[in-house]
């Protein structure tokens, strides 16, 4: 299958050469330009797992202007406040036999590729899988081969030829995809899990197992995940989990999968970048507002997460 992968950050690289190394043709296309002198002067990108093995693979690389190609199958792995900019670069080697294809995080990027793409060309998804952007030109794989997973649903929850063969190549790409019947319920489930333990462990600079090994965590936990629940109660969201299982899955998460990883939200935190938390919690928070709920705790929670950027930009 041919891809363009749009955004070669952390996972568009884990996505793109895994995708690679599965026998797959993938272009990759960014705009961050020091990371582009980087992999161009190095022949490629340096791939670790878990801090460890470096080795140098080499990429197909281009900007968005210098692409000129027809890919099958587009995967965007931007952060959401980039996306706009980078469809507005990309449009011109966009066509209606195309696939848009995201696990993103948060909420806001399927109404901007909808503008695009028509609904039966767009599929979502979540990704449960670590990756971290050391810096220019290299990437760091957290987990061992075939660890994390994610889940994949069309927009118009109709799976065709394009969605098995992309579920397929996922999969012998060893991404464990699980291809579900409910796209916004998939979505919103991911979005509500993020919420909780990529605000928090942002916000106080902390591993996931810090906050999972915190005696007040499930109460904390617990109030952000029932005001998301009653918000998507009254929008007639299905999540795909309970609220217990949800915070089953916080509790596993934090403590006994993924102890030492610190937030992709984090990442950006610690660079200085702004971070998503508008595109979680303020995304909860604003479809609350829509259902006449005022979840009080993500508009606090998103307004702590920039107390901490502001912090760090007057430090
Ligand atoms: P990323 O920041 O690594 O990359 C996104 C884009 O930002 C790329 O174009 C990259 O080149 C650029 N970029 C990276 N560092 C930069 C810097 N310092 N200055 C300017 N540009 C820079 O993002 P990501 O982690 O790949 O995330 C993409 C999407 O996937 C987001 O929505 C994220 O929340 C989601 N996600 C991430 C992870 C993870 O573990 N990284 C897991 C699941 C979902």
């Amino acid at each position: 299958m041919k891809f363009a992968m749009i955004g070669a950050g952390a996972m568009g690289l884990r996505y793109g050469i895994l995708l690679q190394e599965a026998g797959n043709d993938v272009t990759f296309i960014d705009t961050w330009q020091p990371h582009i002198d980087k992999i161009r002067e190095q022949g490629g990108v340096y791939v670790m797992r878990d801090h460890k093995d470096r080795y140098l693979t080499k990429i197909k690389l281009e900007t968005p202007e210098t692409y000129d190609d027809d890919p099958d199958m587009l995967i965007f792995f931007t952060k959401q406040m980039q996306l706009e900019d980078y469809l507005k670069r990309c449009k011109h080697f966009f066509n209606d036999r195309q696939y848009a294809f995201t696990c993103m995080n948060g909420m806001g990027h399927i109404e901007k590729l909808q503008k695009y793409f028509a609904d039966d060309k767009i599929i979502g998804g979540t990704a449960l899988i670590a990756t971290v952007l050391p810096g220019p030109g290299e990437v760091d794989f957290m987990g061992k081969r075939g660890a994390g997973m994610m889940n994949m649903c069309p927009l118009n929850e109709k799976p065709d030829d394009m969605c098995y063969q992309l579920f397929n190549e996922l999969k012998k790409a060893q991404m464990n995809p699980t291809l579900t019947n409910d796209f916004t319920g998939t979505l919103m489930t991911k979005v509500i899990f993020n919420s909780v333990i990529n605000t928090i462990c942002t916000m106080f600079e902390i591993p996931m197992g810090e906050f999972g090994n915190f005696k007040g965590a499930y109460q904390m936990g617990r109030q952000l995940i029932d005001e998301a629940y009653d918000i998507c109660a009254r929008a007639g969201i299905h999540l795909v989990s309970t609220r217990d299982e949800e915070m089953a899955a916080l509790d596993h998460n934090t403590r006994i999968d993924m102890p030492l990883h610190y937030p992709s939200m984090y990442q950006d935190m610690i660079k200085d970048r702004p971070t998503e938390v508008d595109y979680i919690n303020g995304y909860i928070a604003n479809l609350g507002r829509k259902y006449h709920y005022e979840a009080a705790t993500h508009l606090f929670v998103t307004q702590a997460v920039h107390l901490a950027e502001y912090h760090r930009q007057n430090e």
